[in-house]
């Protein structure tokens, strides 16, 4: 095996949905086909990232086309940039800017269901969004607590948060999810069980706006949790990764 290889060659790909897009075989091919910022292609190649692996290169080009996205694929092989490297590209400039097309308040959530991995999602975004002044909150008893006015959520773009303390500021009404157009579920197969999918609903039904995107992304998605999912997606593409020789 030839280890310089992109990753993409030792995978099995199986995308099921209508019009799927075609898959990028570099980051590159995301600049041409997507006007993807050097910015962000920079901060890729700064960070060791040469190739996109097969989550990469099959499901950005999926929620680059404001598709929503079931992704299955296995553990280490780059959910993460899977969906920040799209959401980065939509975003464009931060909302403090005002020049934000889509208007104020939170634009992006993405839960996910520890603290642990919050904080993980939040390095790797921190990382990618080098150079740009998108406000990115990790959220937390403390970071929700500078947001209790208005003013301040409405220059939030992303939020990172687990379900539990989401609902929490929910519920408390300092928090408006009206106006995000990007709702991402990491580790989708935890976040649509028995145990938080009361709480993922109540952040579903909280997030108002009719163009919202939504994607959920696994190792795994039992048939439990792969029902929830086709329900709350809307005209889905279905992606799942297979190692060979696994
Ligand atoms: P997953 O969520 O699928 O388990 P992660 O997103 O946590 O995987 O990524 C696993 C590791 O692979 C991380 O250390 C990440 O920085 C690295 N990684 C992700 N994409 C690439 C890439 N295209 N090239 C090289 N390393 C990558
Ligand atoms: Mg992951």
């Amino acid at each position: 095996v030839d280890e310089d290889a992109p990753p993409t060659i030792r995978q099995r790909v199986v995308a099921k949905g209508s019009n799927v897009p075609p898959h990028a075989e570099t980051f590159e091919a995301l600049v041409e086909r997507y006007q993807m910022s050097s910015l962000l292609l920079s901060n890729l190649t700064a960070n060791g990232y040469k190739h996109p692996t097969g989550i990469q290169s099959h499901g950005i080009p999926i929620l680059l086309e404001s598709r929503d996205l079931a992704a299955i694929s296995p553990t280490g092989t780059g959910k993460t940039l899977s969906y920040l490297l799209p959401l980065l590209c939509s975003l464009g400039a931060p909302s403090a800017s005002g020049k934000s097309e889509a208007g104020a308040g939170v634009r992006a959530v993405i839960v996910a269901p520890t603290r642990e991995l919050a904080h993980q999602i939040n390095n790797e975004c921190m990382k990618l969004a080098q150079g740009r002044k998108w406000r990115i909150i990790l959220f937390s008893k403390a970071t929700a607590n500078t947001m209790t006015d208005k003013a301040a959520r409405d220059k939030v773009d992303i939020i990172i948060s687990t379900p539990l303390r989401l609902v929490a500021s929910l519920k408390s009404g300092s928090l408006e999810l009206d106006n995000v157009r990007h709702l991402i579920l990491d580790e989708a197969d935890r976040m649509l069980d028995a145990e938080f999918f009361p709480q993922v609903e109540e952040i579903l039904a909280a997030c108002t706006h009719p163009k919202i995107q939504k994607a959920v992304f696994s190792a795994t998605l039992p048939a439990n949790a792969e029902k929830m999912a086709m329900q709350m997606l809307k005209d889905p593409i279905r992606v799942v990764i297979g190692l060979k020789d696994t």
